[in-house]
C-alpha cells in the first residue's frame, strides 16, 4: 500500500452527485479526489428521464445536455396494470440522455477543472479520527478533510458504516435495457404492472431506454428475468406490445437488485452523504437524478459559503455545524419528497388499487399537478 496523500475533499463515487460536487469543488480551487469504482463511460440501471428543475444548473457547470443529442420530453403517458391509458402535460417536462453519456461528460469536465480522479478503484474503508478522514483502497490510502459520500443506493461500505437500512431484504429489483422502437420522441411512458412499473422514454442516438423495477417477496421471485417479464409484465397489454415490437440492442440487460427506499442518515460518522447515499427516491417520480445533483450543490455551496477548509485541521465545533447547517438544509429541501414518492409508490402493486388511484387523480387535474408537484423541486 503507497503513501497516504492528503485533499481537503474526498470524494466516493462519481455518480451524479458524486461528479456535480467534484466539479463545484475543483472549481473553487480545492484539492478535490474523486474515487470511483468503475471505468468511464458505462452503462446504469436509471430510467434516464431527468426532470428540467436541473438544466440551467447543468448548464452552468459546462454540460448542454441538448448539444449531446438528449430529447426534450413534455408528455407523460401512464397505462393501468390492465392497458388504459391516461395522458397529460408534464408542467416542467424534462430531457432524456444516457448514464453513459451523461456521467462520462461530467466526469471530462471535472478532468478538466484539476480534479483528480481515480477509476476503477473501489473504496474498501473510511475512517474517522484526529479531525481526519483515512480512505483505503485495495492498493492506497488517502487523507482527507472532509469526506462526501456519494456511492449511491448500496455498498459494502454501509455494512461497515452499520447503516440500518442495509440490515433489510427489499424485494425490489431494477432492469434496464436500450431499445429502438417507433414511439413518440417527446413522451415518457409509465406502464404498470402487478408489483411494479415499466418507464420508456428517448435518449441520444435514435433509442430509447426501457426500464422497470418490480418487487417481489422472497417466496415468490422468479428464477429469470425472461420469465418475469412473459409471466407479469406482459399482463399489462399496452407493455406486451412494447416488448413485442422492440429491437433490444444489448444481449442482455442490466439488472440490480436489493433496491431500499428506507430513509437513510445524511451524515454518518461525519461523512458527508449525497445523492442516493442519503435517500433514494422512488423512480415513479422520476427525479432522484435531479436531487443527486441538487444535494450536491447544495452541500457545495455550505462547504464553500462555510470557508471551513481554510483551516489545516477542521476544528470540531465548525464541523458540527457544517454538519448541522447541511442535514437541515438537505431535510427541508429533500425529505417531504422522499416521503411522497414512498406514500405514492404504495398505491402502485395491486391491480385493482393502482387503477383506482390514477383514474381518480386523473379526474381532478388540480390534484394530478399537486402530486407531480409534491415530488419535485424548484428549478435550481
Ligand atoms: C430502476 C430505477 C430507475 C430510475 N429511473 C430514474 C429516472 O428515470 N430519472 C431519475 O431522475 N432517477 C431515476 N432513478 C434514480 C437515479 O438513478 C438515482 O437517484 C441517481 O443515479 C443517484 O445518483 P448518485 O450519484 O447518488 O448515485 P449513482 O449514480 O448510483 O452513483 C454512485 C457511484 O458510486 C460508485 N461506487 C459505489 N460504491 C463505491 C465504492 N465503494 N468505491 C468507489 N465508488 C463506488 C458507483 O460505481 C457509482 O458510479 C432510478 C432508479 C432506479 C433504481
Amino acid at each position: 500500500m503507497s503513501a497516504n496523500a492528503t485533499y481537503d475533499v474526498i470524494v466516493i463515487g462519481g455518480g451524479l452527485a458524486g461528479l456535480t460536487a467534484t466539479i463545484e469543488l475543483a472549481r473553487a480551487g480545492y484539492k478535490t479526489l474523486l474515487i470511483e469504482k468503475k471505468q468511464y463511460p458505462y452503462h446504469k440501471v436509471c430510467g434516464e428521464y431527468i426532470s428540467n428543475e436541473v438544466l440551467p444548473y447543468l448548464r452552468s457547470l459546462g454540460f448542454d445536455p441538448f448539444a449531446h443529442g438528449a430529447a426534450a420530453i413534455k408528455r407523460l403517458r401512464i397505462s393501468t396494470p390492465m392497458g388504459k391509458n391516461i395522458r397529460t402535460a408534464l408542467d416542467m417536462g424534462g430531457f432524456g440522455i444516457s448514464r453513459y453519456t451523461i456521467d462520462n461528460e461530467l466526469y471530462q469536465r471535472a478532468l478538466a477543472l484539476g480534479a483528480e480522479v481515480r477509476t476503477n478503484t473501489r473504496v474498501s474503508d473510511i475512517a474517522f479520527s484526529g479531525e481526519q478522514f483515512t480512505v483505503t483502497t485495495s492498493s492506497d490510502t488517502y487523507s482527507g478533510k472532509l469526506v462526501i459520500g456519494s456511492y449511491g443506493k448500496r455498498d459494502t461500505l454501509d455494512k461497515k458504516l452499520h447503516r440500518d437500512f442495509i440490515q433489510q431484504h427489499t424485494g425490489y429489483t431494477g432492469v434496464k435495457y436500450h431499445i429502438e422502437i417507433d414511439y413518440p420522441e417527446d413522451e415518457i411512458g409509465l406502464d404498470n404492472f402487478r408489483d411494479g412499473y415499466c418507464g420508456i422514454s428517448r435518449v441520444e442516438g435514435n433509442r430509447y431506454n426501457l426500464c422497470y423495477l418490480s418487487y417481489r417477496a422472497p417466496k415468490e421471485q422468479h428464477s429469470s428475468i425472461p420469465e418475469l417479464e412473459e409471466k407479469v409484465l406482459f399482463k399489462n397489454p399496452v407493455l406486451k406490445d412494447i416488448f413485442r415490437r422492440a429491437n433490444f440492442l444489448w444481449e442482455a440487460p442490466l439488472a440490480i437488485t436489493q433496491i431500499s427506499f428506507a430513509p437513510k442518515t445524511v451524515v454518518d460518522n461525519h461523512i458527508l452523504m449525497c445523492g442516493d447515499a442519503a435517500g433514494l427516491i422512488t423512480p415513479l417520480c422520476g427525479n432522484g437524478m435531479s436531487m443527486a445533483i441538487g444535494a450536491a450543490k447544495l452541500l457545495t455551496d455550505l462547504i464553500k459559503e462555510s470557508d471551513i477548509l481554510r483551516h489545516t485541521t477542521i476544528p470540531p465545533r465548525e464541523r458540527a455545524q457544517l454538519e448541522a447547517a447541511y442535514l437541515r438544509l438537505w431535510s427541508k429541501q429533500f425529505k417531504t419528497r422522499l416521503y411522497w414518492g414512498r406514500t405514492i409508490q404504495r398505491f402502485f402493486g395491486n391491480p385493482a388499487l393502482t387503477s383506482l388511484f390514477l383514474n381518480t387523480v386523473h379526474a381532478i387535474p388540480p390534484l394530478e399537478r399537486k402530486l407531480i408537484g409534491l415530488t419535485h423541486g424548484e428549478v435550481l
